[in-house]
């Protein structure tokens, strides 16, 4: 399998005016082109600054990020970012926002304009094109929000606790239909959660990251039947072993 994206070593330390934080510590871990996999860890334990970093907001104090090969020096194309608040246009239509994207890279390998219908149909929003986010269910906005980031075509996604806003049954549908989409789009990415269900669920590999300054404290390989839905995995024998394990290691 190739690899996509490859931390070395890196160190981020938060510089203010009257301080230093020491955000993350050493962290190195490689990610294989069409992989799942999870960051979790304490609040504040530096999970945002990863991504952050990985997607060429935030350089990092020192060590290396390549994403395909190459160094990750500024923001691009490459890297899609998901967000726990979904971030529409409010005053947008549902296939506006899905565009902006595109309109603003105006990036050759963005998705068309068919391709794009044809995830808004197959991803059961037909209808809704000219519908305004407040008009769509939770469930309905992410769908919308994970589009809009697939439509300039990344290689990488970053989903930032992209359902933590959602209620509980909500949360399980779209874990499965965002799962759905990722897989059939051949898409690879990077989930930062603090729920370990979600996490078990939803990923090939688990990172946990220790307390700040965040250290690699343990990676989990789960090894379900690549078959099942993360709602089957929650029914699955394997998924309360791997839920006690990650409990611990978050204790
Ligand atoms: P997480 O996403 O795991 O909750 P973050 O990556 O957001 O954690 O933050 C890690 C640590 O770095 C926290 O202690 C936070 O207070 C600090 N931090 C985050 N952003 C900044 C910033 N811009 N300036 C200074 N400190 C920051
Ligand atoms: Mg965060």
């Amino acid at each position: 399998m190739n690899t996509l994206l490859e931390l070395k070593n890196i160190y981020l330390t938060y510089q203010t005016l009257t301080s230093e934080t020491k955000a993350i510590e050493n962290v190195s871990f490689k990610l294989n082109e069409g992989e799942f996999i999870s960051i979790v860890g304490p609040s504040g334990c530096g999970k945002t600054t990863i991504l952050s970093m990985v997607s060429g907001l935030l350089k990092p104090t020192s060590g290396e990020i390549l994403l395909d090969g190459e160094k990750v020096t500024k923001v691009s194309t490459n890297v899609g970012y998901m967000l726990q608040r979904d971030n529409l246009f409010e005053w947008l239509t549902v296939q506006q926002n899905i565009l902006i994207g595109v309109k603003i890279n105006h990036n050759k390998n963005c998705l068309t304009k068919d391709k794009l219908q044809e995830l808004i149909t197959k991803y059961g929003l037909s209808g809704f094109e000219k519908s305004k986010p407040s008009e769509l269910s939770g469930g309905m906005r992410q769908r919308v929000s994970l589009i809009r980031t697939l439509a300039i075509s990344p290689k990488l996604l970053l989903l930032d606790e992209p359902f933590s806003a959602l209620d509980y049954q909500t949360r399980l549908s779209v874990q499965n239909d965002i799962s759905s989409i990722l897989k059939s789009e051949h898409k690879t990415a990077i989930l930062v959660t603090h729920d370990i269900s979600e996490a078990v669920a939803m990923s090939d590999r688990v990172i946990v990251l220790s307390k700040r300054p965040g250290t690699i404290k343990k990676i989990i390989h789960l090894d379900f039947d690549k078959k099942l839905t993360p709602f089957d995995r929650r029914n699955d024998l394997q998924f309360n072993k791997y839920f006690k394990l990650l409990w611990e290691e978050l204790q």
